[in-house]
């Protein structure tokens, strides 16, 4: 099915079911081997709580969502949004936890992206460099699972000759082949080759109502990212009315730049290689009470 789909808009796609790479190595370095065992998904708050006009007391923790989930000790892969009571600004989360259980501590992987204040630039630093909590903010979309190796959906992808990005593409395919019956999957992928349009959430909330699309678009920073970036998805096929976010994606490099992943920006010459697996289960927490349908992108 994902094979098919791919070849409308890749000029290049291969889709076979291997063993998981040993995540804990090069490029990942994740806290965990794989993205096996009781896999399940999780959204967290929403983007309701951001725009028009932040909800700074929507805090969360990961170890507690690993608990809501029924999965104390989870490995959590994903796209949140920092805490600004830890960080005092506003930013990216790219969440990679190990959460704790009766056994270990938590082991916190995760990436920070921000606006640099020296430069204006994109600041990447892992979160555990600063700070030793499992906090984030408002929103977030996490994949989580045992982080057991185990058997995955691999996908390859090169030359994007259609419009969608390779995770609308995927998502689409998914509701196309399921239709009614929502089906989520997560993991992670690595754009190999080419760049990427990337977002980063500016340091200060907006003091003024967020009303639009257009409006959430001037306030967000832009950037055109390199390869490669290591790429968390989560994605839903269809909103079984829970308001959710169906796709959401957040990066990181080992070359200082990551944040939301919204599109290659090289269609040419792009690569991309995935590790995926459905979820079981689906959790909505803390689902807003007023919602809208603005700055989902
Ligand atoms: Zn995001």
């Amino acid at each position: 099915v994902l094979q098919k789909g791919l070849k409308e808009n890749f000029a290049d796609t291969q889709v076979s079911v291997v063993d998981c790479p040993d995540l804990t190595q090069e490029p990942f370095n994740f806290p965990a081997k794989g993205i096996c065992g009781k896999p399940r998904i999780a959204d967290v708050g929403g983007v309701p709580y951001l725009i028009p006009l932040v909800q700074k007391e929507k805090v969360y923790d990961l170890n507690t969502v690993a608990k809501d989930i029924e999965l104390p000790g989870a490995f959590i892969l994903g796209a949140g949004a920092a805490s600004s009571k830890i960080l005092g600004v506003n930013a990216e989360l790219i969440p990679i936890v190990q959460t704790k259980s009766e056994k270990k501590p938590a082991v916190n992987g995760s990436y920070v992206a921000q606006i640099n204040p020296a430069d204006k630039g994109c600041l990447l630093e892992k979160y555990s460099s600063k700070y030793t909590d499992c906090e984030f903010g408002l929103l977030a979309n996490l994949y989580a699972s045992e982080g057991q190796p185990g058997k995955v959906i691999e996908v390859k992808a090169n030359g994007r000759t259609g419009e969608l990005n390779f995770v609308s593409c995927l998502r689409q395919i998914l509701e196309k082949q399921y239709g009614e019956k929502p089906v989520g999957m997560g993991g992670t992928f690595v754009i190999q080759k080419g760049k990427a349009k990337i977002h980063i959430m500016p340091p200060e909330f907006s003091t003024c109502p967020l009303n639009t699309d257009e409006d959430v678009n001037n306030w967000l920073k832009f950037f055109e990212m390199k390869a490669p970036l290591i790429c968390q998805p989560v994605i839903v096929s269809r909103d079984p009315g829970f308001d959710l976010r169906v796709e959401h994606t957040h990066c990181f490099s080992h070359h200082g730049e990551g944040g939301h992943y919204h599109q290659d920006t090289s269609p040419d010459s792009v690569q991309y290689l995935g590790y995926f697996l459905p979820a079981e289960l689906l959790f909505r927490i803390d689902r807003p009470q007023e919602t809208h349908l603005v700055g989902r992108d």
